[in-house]
């Protein structure tokens, strides 16, 4: 379980606070897809970087199975890290690496033997749809497998979590749909927690279980997606 408690984000610009994010309460349970949906400027990668504290909040918790993120030192926080994966709107593959080394990297990161590299890489590649491609460049990729491939990453690891920033925002239609189904297939499978953030309402129609709506940094409705869009 994921609780966000009392969030506040302040950024210092030009040596005056600006506030991105304030009051964010929100609890998430263990094995939901959980969307975060609002316009440009809202407060949605604020927010998606303070789960893993690539940002870290001016105040308030990230409480991860009952563990405070914020009062972590850099070693603990690092560990907890490997719990939490994440994927990118422009997917942030490696480009002089190939997908399997791409795939490969937060398993070296974690000191895993070449044996279990090998054969985890392969399985993930396999999860993914693109065992065909492991030696292949992502230039050489479409838009969608380039985003498999960071799936397949973001996985590496087993993570509990798994954060999509914007990760159909790049990609076509059709695509953003085989996207989304694999998204919804891998946490039907593993029971793995989904946190996404998008200005799309579709991506949040397509899969969601339910939605906070976010504006001008603070949770101005949550609940059950097919309640939050119904109400007049
Ligand atoms: P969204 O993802 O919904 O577009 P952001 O979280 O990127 O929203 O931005 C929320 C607010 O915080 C905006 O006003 C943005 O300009 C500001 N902001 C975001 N990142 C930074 C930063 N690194 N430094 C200063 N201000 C930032
Ligand atoms: P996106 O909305 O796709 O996340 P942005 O262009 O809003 O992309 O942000 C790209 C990067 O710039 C992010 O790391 C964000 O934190 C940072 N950023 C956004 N707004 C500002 C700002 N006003 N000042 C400084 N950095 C910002």
């Amino acid at each position: 379980m994921i609780k966000l408690q009392n969030l506040r984000k302040d950024y210092v610009v030009n040596k005056k606070a600006v506030t991105a994010l304030k009051r964010i309460d929100i609890t998430i349970e263990q094995g939901e897809i959980f969307g975060v949906i609002g316009h440009s400027g809202a407060g949605k990668s604020t927010l998606i970087r303070c789960i893993n504290l690539l940002e870290r909040p001016t105040q308030g918790s990230v409480i991860i199975d009952g563990v405070d993120l914020t009062t972590l030192s850099k070693r603990e926080l690092q560990k907890a890290r490997q719990d939490i994966g994440m994927i990118f709107q422009h997917f942030n593959l490696i480009s002089s690496s190939t997908i399997f080394e791409n795939v490969a990297f937060p398993l070296r990161l974690a000191k895993k033997s070449k044996a279990e590299v090998d054969s985890r890489v392969n399985e993930l590649l396999k999860l993914v749809g693109l065992s065909e491609h492991a030696k292949k460049y992502p230039s050489q990729l479409s838009g969608g497998q380039k985003q498999r491939v960071g799936i397949a990453r973001a996985l590496a690891n087993d993570p509990k979590v798994l954060l999509c920033d914007e990760a159909t925002s790049a990609l076509d239609p059709m695509t953003t749909q085989s996207i989304l189904r694999l998204l919804a297939d891998i946490n039907r499978k593993t029971g793995i927690t989904i946190i996404l953030i998008t200005h799309e309402m579709q991506v949040i129609q397509e899969i969601c279980d339910r939605v906070a709506v976010i504006d001008n940094g603070e949770i101005v409705e949550a609940g059950k997606v097919a309640e939050v869009f119904l109400r007049p």
